[in-house]
């Protein structure tokens, strides 16, 4: 089975400052580019003179345009690329989307948890599920516009100094009666945290949660990035369930921070 994804031509044509720490791109990307139509999906962002890839939710897509949100970290690579001069009109590469969210048949309500880097996917979702849906996001700004009307959401502040407090909000929920879905992304360490609280405490089983770490707070810039894709893929054709990929990932990264 090849590990190689499809890469798509893009080009910056558009960007908007919609927070302190959130910035929108509107990319015109190949026409060859199809959403898989999965909430959580995301690309591979690959900008001028760079070969390593970040990753990006797919906030929308349609009539050529793609439209990412991105959250600037203090320091970082697409970071600092996204607020220079020269960023709208860049040409860049996507890959082709791949996504993650799936909740199984009986579930009868959503529970979504995240931080700035998860807002976008945690929009989406709500924008297109008819479950009843239950969002914390733990942020820095005020977005209280960002989610669609009505979306039954509480918003965390995100701690002085950056670090993150959802592995605990986690741990205090009340959580709805019955069969749902619990879904997660945002920084790794609260992530691992949390994937040991509802196998160990809430003892889920694995079709009921899905937990992403999206990135590593670091204190140096990691040499290399670890490319969720063929891991996924690779998870995927052995009959892994998302949660052992995602627990794959985590390791890669770990690994390769260490190194
Ligand atoms: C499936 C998926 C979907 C995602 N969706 C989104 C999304 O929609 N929007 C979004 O914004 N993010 C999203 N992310 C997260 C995003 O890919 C990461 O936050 C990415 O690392 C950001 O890239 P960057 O180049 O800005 O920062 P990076 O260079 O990757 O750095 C990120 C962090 O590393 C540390 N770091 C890096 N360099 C230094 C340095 N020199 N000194 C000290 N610390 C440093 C800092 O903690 C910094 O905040 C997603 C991730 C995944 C896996």
């Amino acid at each position: 089975m090849s590990t190689r994804a499809s890469q798509y031509a893009a080009r910056v044509e558009h960007r908007e400052r919609l927070s302190p720490h959130l910035v929108r791109l509107t990319l015109a990307v190949d026409g060859g580019f199809r959403s898989t139509g999965i909430p959580d999906e995301w690309v591979g962002l690959v900008v001028p003179g760079q070969f390593q890839s970040r990753y990006y939710t797919v906030r929308s897509h349609g009539d050529g345009a793609l439209v990412l949100d991105v959250v600037l970290h203090e320091v970082g690579l697409v970071t600092e690329w996204v607020v220079r001069d020269d960023c709208v009109g860049s040409e860049v590469t996507v890959t082709e989307p791949k996504g993650s969210f799936d909740p199984p048949p009986e579930a009868a309500w959503l529970l979504l948890v995240g931080d700035l880097t998860a807002l976008p996917a945690m929009a989406r979702v709500a924008e297109t599920t008819t479950l009843p849906t239950r969002i914390w996001a733990e942020v820095p700004d005020d977005l209280a516009t960002y989610l669609p009307p009505g979306a039954d959401v509480t918003w965390l502040e995100t701690p002085a100094g950056g670090s993150s407090r959802l592995a605990e909000t986690v741990e205090s929920l009340d959580w709805p009666e019955g069969d749902g879905y619990f879904w997660m992304a945002g920084e790794s360490a609260q992530m691992r945290a949390i994937r040991k609280f509802l196998m160990r405490e809430r003892r889920l089983p694995a079709s009921a949660y899905d937990v992403m770490g999206y990135w590593r707070a670091a204190a140096a810039r990691q040499p290399r990035a670890v490319d969720p894709g063929p891991i996924w893929r690779a998870g995927k054709a052995q009959g892994l369930s998302d949660e052992q990929i995602w627990a794959q990932y985590d390791e890669a990264q770990q690994k390769t921070a260490q190194a």
